[in-house]
């Protein structure tokens, strides 16, 4: 079913984000974890497309057997990273084909070590080139797009980050997703400027429980999304002195508190970054009763 449909009539809600292993080994255990995470309720779950350098081959895949096999219903993420129109066409179309309806257009991140993005391909050099070809030439997916409470790192202003995040929207996107964050102001803000802009779709915050340290550092490193110094230095004092457990429990309780702020703030649910792990994401839910 649609997303944009799903929304309607049941906020607050809980989504999650999965990535394909890179390893068919990896699938027995990524599949288990997701099954326990059927205990979360979850509206829909989203999974990447070759983000951080994994592979692509199997977001497809992975998406069909969560539909099938999991009883989930998938938000499917594709990037213009090596797009032609040809390539999207047969992917939407293999989409379709799997009864998927949800598409995340992202327009990708150049690879690792490489600063600036070159596009593929002239056809899709941004997120909103994929989103206007997705929706004129499938009109029945319904797509979202990311938003950035901190502006993304490539972009000169917030202004011009908001105005692009417009744009996205105006070629067909009907939801946003956004990118990680810590601090909820950011998000109130985020979406207060949007809708002084008339955007007027729902925003989903993007939450990611913190499990380590190590971790924490890595996904920063990628995506350029900033964690408040107070939180950082509070997590590292936990790991000196409790170690990896300690640091596990102050992400938790950051997250499960920012959630339940997010949705008495008026978002119409969370969508937890799981990284394939059911445990913690099982714990918000519980503790946030959806
Ligand atoms: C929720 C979420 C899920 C993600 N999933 C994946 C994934 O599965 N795989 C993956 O590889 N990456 C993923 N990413 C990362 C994403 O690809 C990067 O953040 C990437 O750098 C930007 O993608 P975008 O879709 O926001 O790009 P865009 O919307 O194209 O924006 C990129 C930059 O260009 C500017 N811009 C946008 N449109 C225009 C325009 N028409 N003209 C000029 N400037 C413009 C923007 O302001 C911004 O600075 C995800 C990010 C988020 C937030």
């Amino acid at each position: 079913m649609r997303i944009c449909e799903l929304i309607q009539g049941k906020t607050p809600f809980i989504s999650l984000e999965f990535y394909p292993p890179k390893e068919r080994e990896q699938w027995g255990a990524f599949f288990e974890e997701a099954q326990k995470l059927k205990a979360a309720g979850p509206l829909f779950v989203s999974v990447t497309y070759g983000a951080g350098g994994g592979t692509q081959d199997n977001t497809l895949e992975i998406a069909s057997r969560l539909k099938n096999e999991t009883g989930f219903e998938p938000l499917v993420h594709l990037t213009t990273v090596g797009a032609s129109e040809q390539r999207i066409a047969d992917f939407l179309l293999d989409l379709k084909a799997a009864g998927i309806e949800n598409v995340l257009a992202l327009r990708g991140d150049p690879p690792r070590g490489v600063c600036d993005f070159v596009p593929d391909n002239e056809h899709f050099r941004h997120a909103s080139d994929l989103v206007a070809f997705a929706r004129r030439r499938f009109p029945e997916f319904c797509v979202g797009v990311a938003g950035y409470p901190q502006p993304h790192p490539e972009s000169p202003s917030v202004a011009e980050d908001l105005a692009w995040t417009r744009f996205k929207v105006e070629q067909g996107a009907e939801f946003l997703v956004t990118q990680l964050f810590f601090d909820v102001r950011q998000y109130f803000d985020f979406v207060d400027r949007l809708r002084a802009l008339g955007v007027t779709r729902p925003v989903i915050p993007g939450i990611l429980p913190i499990m380590s340290l190590a971790s924490i550092r890595f996904i920063l490193s990628l995506c350029g999304a900033s964690i408040p110094g107070r939180l950082y230095l509070e997590l590292e004092e936990a790991d000196k002195k409790g170690g990896s457990e300690a640091v596990r429990e102050i992400g938790l309780a950051f997250a499960t508190d920012m959630c339940r702020r997010l949705i008495d703030g008026g978002a119409p649910g969370v969508h937890l970054y799981t990284l394939n792990k059911a445990e913690a994401c099982l714990q918000i839910a519980g503790d946030l009763g959806i």
